[in-house]
C-alpha cells in the first residue's frame, strides 16, 4: 500500500484561493475588527456566502463531496479533508473572522446527528440559500460545561398546542447573535437548545430542539467581551416559556433507559474536534511564519541541514517549532481521513484537538518570547495570534476533558468509571 502525502490538485487551488481571501480580506482589517468587538463584517459574510455558493458548497463549511466528471473514476472521499484545510487557511487568515463564515456551524452538525432525514432536508436547506445563514449549538449553562449531564433547561409537552415549552439559561453560544437575532442582510437562522424532556433519566432523557430566529421568550442576554477571537460573537441566552413545534424536536422523543441516542450525537462531533484542531494550527503557523519573517529580516536564518550542537539556541526553537506543527497537522489529517471513510475516530479525534491546543498555545507563546517588544506590540498581530490561540484547547472539549476522552478510549473505561 502506498502512503500519498500529495495534497490533490482541487484541494491546492482551493487553499490558493482561500489564501487570496485570508490575506486581502482578513489581515488587512484583522486589527480593526479585535478592536471593535461586536461589529460585523459584512464584507466577508456576502463575499464568502456568494464564493461558497458559486462552488457549489452547502452554503457554509461542510464536507462536500465532488461529483465525479462522467466516466471517471470514483476517488475516495475527502469532504472533511478538504474541509480541514480550508478551516486552517481561514483561522492562518484570521481565526476569529473564520468563525463568522455563514453556515450551520455546531447547529447543522447538530441538525446531523440528531435529527431525522426530514428534519435534515427541512432544516439544513436554508444555507444554500440567497442570503447567508448561520446556526449555533446551545449546550453550555451556568453550572454545566464539561459535565453537559448536569444541565438544566427543561422542555415540557403542552398536549393542547401541541409544542414543547423550553425553559432554560444557555452561555458561551458561537454565533449565537447571528444565529438567532433577526438582521436584514441575514436568512433565517437557527439555535439548537439541548434540554432534558425527562431529568430523572439523566443523559437519556437529554434532546436537541431547534428553536427558530425571533422566536418569543428567547432573548440574548448578553455578548461575551473576550480576550480572542473577538470578531465572533458569543452570546448569553435566556428561554422563558419558549414554544417550539412539536416536530423540532431532533430524532425521537421517546426516552428510553439508554443513552445510545445522545452517544450518536456526541459522536457525530468527533467530527468536529479535528475541525478545532486545524482553526488552532492555522494560528500557529500564521505566528511562527511571522517569526521566521522578522528573524530573517535581522539575519537570522534557520540553517536545517547542520547538527543540532552546531545551531544557536533560537535555531533549535524554531525547528522545535516546526516539528511540533507538522507533528500536529499529522493528526489532524488522520482524524478527518477517518471521518471521510467513516471508521470511527473518537481518540484520533480527541488527540488531534489535545495536540492542537498545546501545540498552538506553546508556538504563539514561544514567537512572542523570541520576538520580545515586536511580539508584545499591537503595531503586529502576533500578540493577537497569542490571544487568540488559548481558545483552541477550551471550545468543543477543554484539553482536560479531551485528554479524559484518550485515557477511556486508550484504557477502554466507560464515562462513569473515568471521570
Ligand atoms: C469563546 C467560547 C465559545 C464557546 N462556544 C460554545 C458553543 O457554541 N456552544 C456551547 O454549548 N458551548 C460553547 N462554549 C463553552 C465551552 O464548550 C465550555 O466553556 C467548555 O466546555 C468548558 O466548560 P465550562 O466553561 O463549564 O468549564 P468547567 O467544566 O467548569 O471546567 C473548568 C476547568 O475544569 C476542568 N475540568 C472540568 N471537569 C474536569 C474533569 N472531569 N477532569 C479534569 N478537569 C476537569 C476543565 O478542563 C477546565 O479547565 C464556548 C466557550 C467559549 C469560551
Amino acid at each position: 500500500m502506498t502512503i500519498e502525502f500529495e495534497a490533490p490538485k482541487p484541494l491546492v487551488n482551493m487553499q490558493n484561493m482561500l489564501q487570496t481571501v485570508a490575506e486581502n480580506m482578513m489581515r488587512s482589517t484583522s486589527r480593526e475588527m479585535d478592536e471593535n468587538e461586536h461589529s460585523i463584517p459584512w464584507d466577508y459574510i456576502e463575499f464568502m456566502h456568494t464564493a461558497m455558493r458559486s462552488m457549489g458548497g452547502a452554503g457554509g463549511l461542510a464536507p462536500v463531496e465532488e461529483k465525479p466528471k462522467e466516466g471517471a473514476e470514483k476517488r475516495p472521499p475527502i469532504g472533511y479533508q478538504k474541509l480541514a484545510v480550508q478551516i486552517e487557511m481561514l483561522a492562518w487568515g484570521d481565526v476569529g473572522y473564520y468563525l463568522v463564515t455563514p453556515g450551520g456551524g455546531l447547529g447543522a452538525a447538530a441538525v446531523q446527528a440528531a435529527g431525522t432525514p426530514e428534519q435534515k432536508a427541512k432544516f439544513l436547506a436554508r444555507f444554500n440559500e440567497e442570503k447567508p445563514t448561520f446556526a449555533a449549538m446551545c449546550m453550555t449553562e451556568p453550572g454545566a460545561g464539561s459535565d453537559t449531564s448536569a444541565i438544566r433547561a427543561r422542555a415540557v409537552l403542552d398536549e393542547k398546542t401541541n409544542e414543547w415549552v423550553i425553559n432554560g439559561e444557555k452561555i458561551f453560544v458561537t454565533a449565537g447573535d447571528k444565529s438567532f437575532t433577526e438582521y436584514e442582510k441575514l436568512g433565517k437562522g437557527f439555535i439548537v437548545v439541548w434540554a432534558s424532556i425527562d431529568p430523572s433519566a439523566g443523559r437519556a432523557g437529554m434532546r436537541a430542539f431547534v428553536v427558530e430566529a425571533g422566536t418569543p421568550g428567547v432573548k440574548i442576554t448578553k455578548l461575551e467581551h473576550k480576550l480572542g477571537i473577538r470578531a465572533s460573537d458569543t452570546a448569553s441566552i435566556s428561554l422563558v416559556d419558549a414554544r417550539v413545534p412539536f416536530e423540532n424536536l431532533l430524532g425521537s422523543p421517546t426516552v428510553e433507559k439508554t443513552t445510545t441516542g445522545f452517544k450518536g450525537a456526541m459522536a457525530t462531533f468527533d467530527a468536529t474536534r479535528p475541525l478545532v484542531a486545524a482553526s488552532g494550527l492555522g494560528v500557529a503557523r500564521a505566528a511562527l511564519e511571522f517569526l521566521k519573517e522578522k528573524l530573517k529580516e535581522n539575519g537570522v536564518e534557520i540553517r536545517y541541514g547542520l547538527p543540532r550542537q552546531k545551531l544557536t539556541s533560537v535555531e533549535r526553537e524554531v525547528i522545535d517549532m516546526e516539528i511540533m506543527l507538522k507533528s500536529a497537522w499529522l493528526m489532524v489529517l488522520k482524524a478527518v481521513w477517518m471521518a471521510d471513510n467513516k471508521k470511527p475516530n473518537a481518540l484520533e479525534s480527541s488527540m488531534s484537538k489535545v495536540k492542537a491546543g498545546d501545540v498552538c498555545t506553546k508556538i504563539t507563546q514561544k514567537a512572542v518570547e523570541i520576538l520580545g517588544p515586536i511580539g508584545y506590540s499591537r503595531e503586529f498581530l502576533l500578540e493577537k495570534w497569542f490571544r487568540d490561540a488559548k481558545i483552541t484547547d477550551i471550545y468543543e472539549g477543554t484539553g482536560q476533558i479531551n485528554r479524559l476522552v484518550v485515557a477511556r478510549q486508550i484504557l477502554g473505561y466507560s464515562g462513569s468509571e473515568l471521570r
